[in-house]
């Protein structure tokens, strides 16, 4: 089950009579039972392990902690142990990876879908307007990006209602933590193949996770293509990153490809693109363009940014993200997505197509009167989302009604700056959650996030494949689960 009712192996030393005749002859884990002196230990190893293997961040009370490298470091948020997940899920979510990866990279090439699709949305929202101008200027241009590098996660929660596993959404921009989520997988393998006996788990049973290496392989694969051995990798950051150190891990694991760090800002100026399409940055050739930043309009304070994003699309690197790339993974498109026979557009084989239906939730567009009318009824079913990335920005519960109410008041035009998605429900569970050195417990649900690396040079697909993965486990009462945001750790999984 999804739950922690796994039989113990050894059971836990009792501490009194009276427990000890109240034990079934075959014990369960329960969080209830557990005493506090092994779960102090357990945070104990935990820590000594974050702090050796580098799954740290920059510490938020120290003032430089995310601009200098190893100058205020804490371990990353984690929760103590896997979260049970089913196999079979598990299997499922491994399996569309590959095929998701696909359907980004043919949308990506049909440029009057995207700019179809979200044509209403430009009116609505000024972000999205903004990228959409650059996409519409590539495509003036007839600009072709013949090596196309996504480096993507698909994110998914197990619906306890409908028993089964629903995509939330398609990340195609600055996917966080692929350079942690092997680490969280290996320390959870550290700690239960030092307590498993004691707590009943077997380390194998964690799935093995190579999602630092595989996004690393991924880079440097594209870097060959690009093929000018004296060009480095650039990462996109936002200037003040408490978050570098996943980003390090995977810089360095691209086999010594020189990678520079530049702010979009900084790319604005230092940043030309030559007649032969180069795109050099303090005089050097850049090959690959990785962004992990210029995904929210905070990215973007003033024109220098958005010149930036234009100067490198313009250019001949490979970016991961592409403009088309990053406009197919708006919620907007993934609406688009899940309306009957738009899928059939982009994939011709039936089996690939029902393999990702299958895990589409409800999606609707605010011009659906009978969807407005039942999310104003039952606004707890519904989430209501607008065209943004990181954390945060979704509507919840009465908001959803308050919200409708006033759109409908205030006229059509903002309607299509949101979409509306059925809410899902995962099975509630007791997990430790480690933030800062101290552990609680507390009420969690999780998300499941698996990655996937794409590859391609014209009509050469070098890689496609699922590149590790991600838990993230929340409290239940919070609606949010962003890591970076403060709502959530980062987890692994224990297959059941
Ligand atoms: P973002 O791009 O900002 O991460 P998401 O669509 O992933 O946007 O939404 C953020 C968070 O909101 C998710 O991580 C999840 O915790 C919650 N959430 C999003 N969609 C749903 C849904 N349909 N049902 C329940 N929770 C959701
Ligand atoms: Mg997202
Ligand atoms: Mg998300």
């Amino acid at each position: 089950s999804f739950i922690f009712h796994l039989n113990l192996r050894k059971p836990a030393p009792l501490r009194c009579a009276s427990s000890l005749m109240m034990e079934s002859p075959k014990p369960i884990l329960d969080f209830e039972k557990f005493d506090d002196g092994f779960v102090q230990k357990l945070v104990y190893d935990a820590l000594v392990w974050s702090s050796l293997h580098g799954l740290v961040v920059g510490d938020k009370t120290h003032q430089r902690s995310g601009t200098v490298p190893g100058v205020g470091m804490m371990h990353a948020p984690i929760a103590l142990l896997p979260t049970p997940f089913p196999e079979s899920y598990w299997n499922q979510a491994c399996e569309v990876a590959p095929v998701f990866n696909e359907l980004v990279d043919r949308i990506s090439l049909d440029g009057k879908f995207i700019q179809d699709s979200l044509s209403r949305t430009k009116k609505a929202d000024v972000f999205t307007s903004r990228l959409l101008e650059i996409h519409s200027k590539m495509l003036e241009r007839n600009k072709r990006e013949d090596i196309r590098l996504g480096l993507h996660r698909s994110d998914y929660m197990l619906d306890e209602e409908t028993k089964s596993l629903l995509q939330i959404e398609m990340n195609t921009i600055s996917c966080s933590f692929p350079g942690f989520g092997r680490l969280v997988t290996e320390l959870h393998q550290s700690l239960l193949r030092s307590h498993g006996d004691h707590l009943g788990l077997d380390s194998e049973r964690v799935p093995r996770n190579g999602s630092t290496f595989q996004f690393a392989d991924a880079m440097a694969k594209a870097w060959l293509e690009y093929n000018n051995p004296r060009a480095v990798v650039m990462v996109v950051v936002q200037p003040d990153e408490r978050n570098m150190y996943d980003q390090h891990w995977l810089s360095s694991n691209t086999h010594n490809i020189v990678t520079i760090r530049k702010s979009l800002a900084e790319v604005e100026t230092e940043g030309r693109v030559h007649e032969d399409g180069t795109l050099t940055v303090g005089g050097q050739a850049v090959s690959v363009v990785y962004y992990r930043s210029g995904y929210t309009p905070r990215d973007y304070p003033s024109e220098s940014e958005w010149n930036a994003r234009l100067l490198i699309e313009q250019s001949s690197a490979v970016k991961c993200p592409s403009i088309a790339y990053h406009l197919a993974g708006t919620k907007k498109i993934q609406q688009e997505l899940a309306k009957p026979g738009v899928l059939e557009r982009f994939m011709d084989n039936k089996d690939d197509v029902a393999k990702l239906r299958k895990c589409f939730a409800g999606l609707w567009s605010l011009d659906d009167s009978e969807i407005i009318k039942k999310a104003i009824e039952k606004p707890e079913l519904f989430v209501m989302k607008p065209q943004r990335e990181g954390g945060g920005n979704n509507i919840y519960g009465d908001d959803v009604r308050e919200n409708l109410l006033r759109l409908q008041r205030e006229g059509e035009e903002e309607n299509a700056a949101y979409i509306l998605m059925q809410r899902i429900f995962p099975k509630v569970s007791n997990v430790f959650l480690l933030r800062d050195g101290v552990y609680h417990k507390d009420q969690a649900i999780s998300e499941l996030g698996v990655y996937g690396a794409y590859l391609r040079n014209k009509e050469r697909v070098i890689i496609n494949e699922q590149s590790g993965y991600l838990m993230r486990t929340k409290v239940s009462s919070s609606d949010e689960g962003g890591v970076a945001a403060g709502y959530a750790v980062l987890d692994s999984i224990y297959l059941n």
